[in-house]
């Protein structure tokens, strides 16, 4: 399948635009064909209104259509074959074996929203009859349900060009919840969004979905993209990437004059503490578990363990050891481009150019192009409390190792954090009895716990919790991985006194769907009687 550059204005491919850009194979820093065309803003303009038109048909599709589209969807996306994993590799340096398993996640994550969909129970239908003989007024009848919101606009991040991209968790949960979509292509995957793009385009062909369900349209500039936050006919955002990308958009959405939900999934530090009985027991381990969590993927991880707490004793010692041992044996792998790689050096320049920060260890340079080194970086305690910057997120293979005197030392550190997508804790059966009020202070603190394990590795399910507290998102109560990542795209809508004609299928009395449903306060799939 050729590659074009073009945009997909709905089921049309569009290049109105002069501003031209390549992709680059980071690996080799070589330019890749096509040229890529800027989307302009008559081209999103025709964008959101076909959404918006489409958006009318779309959203009135039943579950099984909409079900059947996803898994359409999925089936296009294998069909590309080995030219998609090829693409994907050479633009973005991630080892083809990484690109196919993340291509089995991104179809399966298709796949687990459309049994959603089948279920149908998703809506969270809920009805109170009525009481029309209530004194001293009656009751009159109340149902509601879950309803789509409207077009989106989704961007994608760089480090998971399938699985965060153009058909990823949020273009999934968005199109499963009714929406039609806009998405705005990463510019360092451009030829890799094209082909997936292709494939959700055939796949609203196939199963009949109107133009304008999807659209993707490319950007090296952020122009395209803040078209897209900005244009009236666009009702929510979704956002996977850095910090800064995803609180320039969310200030943005604040300004219109109709503000919409943004919900913005950006970096985080991912804290991890060892606990004095676990250090005791199986320091070695956890060395060997965390470093290898730390440099996996480059280190280009969202829940990369970017920095790790510890008291210090005899074992501390020995494990910090342990884990520069195990930094020191590892080769640079290629990070994603080369914006990426000059981030992640100037952000160790710079912390290492803080009084109290130390490098403990490196690995070793394989001499490529676009390489990160891993870093096992140490401080105090007392530092790490002095200054806000350390707990920031330098995305790549590193790890700031934070020497704490004492429990208190270290309850005072967790305390001091902001919002993070995830905290981990390596503990001993008494550790978890004695640091019980750890545990409580991290609830607060991430959106998902662990004990005994490591961050790196998000499970596709229908309980996973891939979000967390300002500012590792801009909603902590939402999550872009998982099947509640459909929430983020739907409001309740309530009818009153409707007759069972008038009601939608999932609230009429005879319950069609044979969908669970909260009838006067009791969940129950059985009719209204
Ligand atoms: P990024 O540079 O923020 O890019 C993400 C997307 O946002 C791109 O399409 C980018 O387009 C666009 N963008 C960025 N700034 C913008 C602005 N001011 N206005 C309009 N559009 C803007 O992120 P990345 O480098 O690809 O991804 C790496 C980051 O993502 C890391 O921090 C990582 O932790 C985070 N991440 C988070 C999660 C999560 O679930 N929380 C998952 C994966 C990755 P341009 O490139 O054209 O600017």
């Amino acid at each position: 399948m050729e590659i074009t550059g073009l945009n997909f204005i709905g089921n049309d491919l569009s290049g109105e635009g002069d501003e031209i850009f390549p992709a680059i194979n980071p690996a080799n820093g070589t330019k890749l064909l096509p040229g890529f065309h800027d989307a302009v803003l008559q081209e999103i303009d025709k964008a959101a209104f076909k959404a918006h038109n489409a958006f009318h048909t779309y959203s009135k599709k039943n579950g099984k259509e909409k079900a059947v589209f996803l898994e359409i969807i999925a089936q296009e996306i294998l069909s590309l074959g080995d030219i998609l994993i090829e693409r994907c590799h050479e633009e973005t340096g991630l080892p083809k074996t990484r690109v196919v398993s993340e291509r089995g996640r991104t179809v399966n994550q298709l796949k687990l929203f459309a049994e959603l969909l089948r279920d149908g129970s998703w809506v969270e239908a809920r009805i109170d009859t009525a009481i029309p003989e209530r004194q001293p007024v009656p009751k009159p009848d109340i149902r509601s349900m879950y309803k789509p919101l409207g077009p989106a606009g989704i961007f994608g991040a760089s480090n998971f060009p399938l699985a965060f991209s153009v058909a990823g968790g949020d273009t999934a949960s968005a199109l499963a919840a009714g929406c039609t979509v806009i998405f705005k292509a990463h510019p360092s995957h451009p030829g890799t969004c094209e082909l997936t793009a292709s494939a959700i385009i055939n796949a609203v062909k196939k199963s009949g979905m109107p133009d304008g369900t999807f659209s993707m349209v490319h950007g090296q500039s952020n122009n395209p993209g803040m078209a897209i936050v900005k244009h009236p006919l666009i009702k929510a955002i979704g956002f996977t990437g850095s910090f800064k990308g995803g609180k320039a958009i969310f200030d943005a959405a604040a300004k219109r004059v109709e503000p919409i939900p943004v919900y913005a999934e950006m970096g985080s530090t991912n804290p991890v503490f060892i606990l004095p009985g676990a250090l005791k027991e199986r320091k070695g381990e956890i060395a060997k578990g965390l470093t290898d969590s730390v440099i996996l993927g480059t280190g280009q991880f969202c829940t990369n363990p970017g920095l790790v707490f510890y008291e210090d004793s005899e074992d501390s010692f020995k494990f910090l050891n342990a884990a520069a041992e195990n930094i020191k044996n590892s080769s640079a792998g290629v990070m994603l481009s080369s914006g990426i790689q000059a981030s992640y050096r100037d952000g160790i320049k710079n912390i290492l150019n803080q009084k109290g920060i130390e490098l403990i260890a490196e690995g070793k340079s394989s001499g490529i192009n676009c390489e990160g080194i891993s870093c096992l970086l140490g401080t105090t305690a007392d530092v790490f409390l002095s200054d806000d910057l350390f707990e920031e997120e330098i995305f790549g293979p590193s790890t700031l190792a934070v020497n704490t005197r004492n429990k208190a030392q270290l309850l005072e550190a967790a305390q001091s954090l902001s919002g993070h997508l995830t905290a981990t804790i390596h503990a001993s059966h008494e550790d978890l009895i004695d640091y019980k009020d750890l545990i409580e202070v991290l609830e607060g603190k991430a959106g998902r716990l662990i004990i005994n394990g490591y961050p790196t590795g998000v499970e596709v399910c229908h309980s996973m919790m891939h979000g967390g507290p300002f500012p590792a998102t801009t909603d902590s109560r939402s999550t872009s991985v998982g099947t509640l990542a459909i929430n983020r795209f739907v409001r309740p809508v309530c009818f009153q006194n409707f007759s069972d004609e008038l009601l939608p299928h999932e609230l009429k009395n005879g319950n069609p769907l044979k969908i669970w449903r909260l009838v006067n306060g009791e969940r129950t799939r059985d009719k209204v009687s």
